[in-house]
């Protein structure tokens, strides 16, 4: 064991000292191995031996999720008790290996494709859905077959740097994040959404270690320096304490922050402008309270399916979540955006099948379009929330719009839905705010004609400049292309504010960029008035607004609107503002 550094992209601030647990996610693959015919009993009773094994994890796993949810929640686990001991799927598994002299691994790979295959020839939508559980029973065995424990943080009593190859939002949720001192990723990228979780909890998060796993399995401790962007391993007595009074002095600097909880968020020169909070779990309701949040500007509902996994939730699930929601925030008004599975969060229940580009592909209004039958359930419990408030508290806003027919489309839902639910005796508002994310470049360009079509747009940035630079937003590989500050990118901000002044509706940003510091000056000056992000940024955007002037940010703006490169516009901001930010103590 000795030491080792591994340098990647520091994504979320802090520094982390700890030992390291390793969780790889990756798919191995399945090797076909002939077993000699003296051992095949033996190969059965191994086959066996994990199959019993794995209804033990289940039922534990049962009585775990009966206790934190409810009985309603367990009854999947129920389900999948019963499949891995049905003797239709464990006979087949034990006949090719008796067979096929194979592997009990290859055997059982073979009948789950089989079954999956025949599921889907059923076309029914309950069938369709059991599949998920036939192929979760079928990895969890395989799991067991090649001696891999499945998620055991929750048992730990000191929290760890969790260091793994990739771990997706949908992962990343079910962890017990209090548990969790720091990430660091082999993949993953400034925007990806295990990156937004780690912010929005203050986790300090690295990603693209390449490397990282195999260098943890090595050593006890590890120094994850979120804010260099590295990760050292077996450090030395010296390093250790230095990163210690480094997290120290960063933590004193954050402390200080909460002088700004509750002071209001005006420009030097009098702009008031409005700080909303983006939320994906519910804990974070409590962050956005704590640092004054004027509301919700992005209520992510996709991550109320990934909690329900691989349940689907039910008019009333959304509805009960909701009026929790929008109950502690009242009376500050929430947008809730109806859910944008796909891409890379998880679209499993709903999609079907996986894509072979899937951020191209079906996902956000495109996936709700698709599947109607998902989207009316959701649609339903938004009308009828939205009655059961003051006008204007509850927003409804659709993601991934790439032309104004989906807007239209999407409209003539909601008001079919409502008439639907009035007939039904319900309580229904006369009308909802209705807004579009602009989050595809075709979208931005026809800024204006949306402008007419909606009652507010939401800039989300993560995606625009994801589609506009073509760079996928959670490879590590291509990070250094992600350039909020790209020419491009300025300018279709731009025609999307202006836009929204032209047509007097509301412009708000609910990317990333609304809470980086070197941005937000070009975002006051391009004349944007309400900034939705993580509840942890809001205190460091809150002070660097009270530090600013409108007049002097519409002058930066101008100045790099002139500019045709991104590192031209760095340069200049970096420069432009060094002095500044250093005064205020911000870095970048
Ligand atoms: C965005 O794309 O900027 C956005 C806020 O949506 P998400 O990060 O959920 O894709
Ligand atoms: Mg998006």
């Amino acid at each position: 064991m000795s030491r080792r550094e591994i340098a990647g992209l520091g994504v979320s601030p802090g520094i982390a000292i700890g030992s390291a647990v390793v969780q790889e996610t990756r798919q191995m693959p399945v090797l076909r191995i002939s077993v000699p015919s003296s051992e095949i009993d033996s190969e059965i009773q191994r086959f066996r031996d994990a199959v019993k094994e794995t209804i033990r994890t289940i039922d534990d796993n049962r009585r775990r999720a009966a206790d934190q949810m409810g009985e309603d929640y367990a009854a999947i686990f129920d389900a999948h008790m019963l499949i891995a001991g049905d003797a239709s799927f464990q006979g087949p598994v034990e006949e090719m290996i008796r067979q096929e002299s194979v592997n009990a691994e290859w055997a059982l790979d073979r009948v789950i494709a089989d079954l999956l295959a025949r599921f889907k020839d059923l076309g029914d939508v309950y069938l369709s859905e059991r599949r998920f559980d036939v192929l979760d029973v079928g990895s969890q065995i395989l799991q067991t077959l090649r001696g891999q424990s499945g998620w055991s943080l929750d048992n730990l009593d000191e929290p760890v740097v969790l260091i793994a190859d990739d771990l997706p939002p949908s992962m990343a949720v079910q962890l017990p994040l209090d548990k969790i001192l720091g990430f660091a990723l082999e993949m993953g990228g400034p925007t990806s959404h295990t990156t937004i979780i780690a912010r929005s909890f203050g986790i300090p998060a690295v990603v693209g270690v390449h490397g990282a796993c195999e260098a943890a399995k090595e050593s006890q401790l590890v120094a994850l320096d979120a804010l260099e962007g590295r990760i050292v391993f077996q450090p030395d007595p010296a390093e250790v304490s230095e990163y210690r009074s480094r997290r120290h002095e960063y933590e004193d600097q954050q402390a200080l922050l909460a002088q700004v909880r509750s002071l209001s968020t005006v420009t030097k020169d009098g702009r008031p402008l409005n700080l909303l909070a983006n939320i994906d779990l519910p804990a974070e309701v409590d962050l956005a309270l704590q640092w004054s949040a004027d509301g919700v500007g992005l209520y992510r509902s996709e991550f109320l399916y990934m909690r329900m996994s691989p349940a689907l939730p039910s008019e009333n699930d959304h509805l009960t979540f909701y009026r929790e929601l929008v109950g502690r925030m009242a009376p500050r008004p929430v947008t809730i955006r109806t859910f944008d599975l796909g891409g890379k969060k998880l679209a499993r229940e709903v999609i079907g099948s996986p894509e072979a580009n899937p951020v191209l592909g079906l996902r956000g209004i495109r996936l709700c379009l698709a599947k109607p039958e998902f989207f009316r359930t959701q649609l339903r419990a938004l009308i009828r929330l939205a009655g059961e408030y003051p006008p204007g508290s509850v927003k409804i806003m659709i993601p991934l719009i790439s032309g104004i027919e989906e807007m239209r489309i999407a409209r003539l839902l909601i008001a079919e839905l409502t008439e639907e639910l009035r007939a039904e005796g319900h309580e229904v508002p006369s009308s909802i705010p209705l807004g579009a994310m602009v989050e595809v470049p075709s979208a931005a360009v026809l800024a204006r004609a949306l402008a007419r079509e909606v009652d507010f747009v939401s800039i989300g940035t993560n995606d625009l400049i994801q589609y506009s630079l073509a760079v996928d937003r959670a490879n590590e590989l291509v990070a250094d292309l992600y350039r909020p500050a790209h020419p491009a990118i300025l300018r279709l901000i731009q025609e999307v504010i202006q836009a929204g002044e032209t047509e007097g509706i509301e412009v708000s940003m609910c990317g990333e960029v609304a809470a980086a510091p070197l941005m937000v000056p070009i975002l006051v000056g391009l004349g944007l008035r309400n900034f939705s992000m993580n509840p942890q940024a809001i205190g460091i955007v809150r002070n660097l607004i009270r530090h600013l002037s409108y007049r002097e940010s519409a002058q930066i703006a101008k100045q790099a609107l002139e500019m045709v490169t991104a590192r031209e516009v760095e340069e200049y901001l970096l420069e432009r503002l060094a002095i500044f930010f250093a005064k205020i103590k911000i870095s970048v």
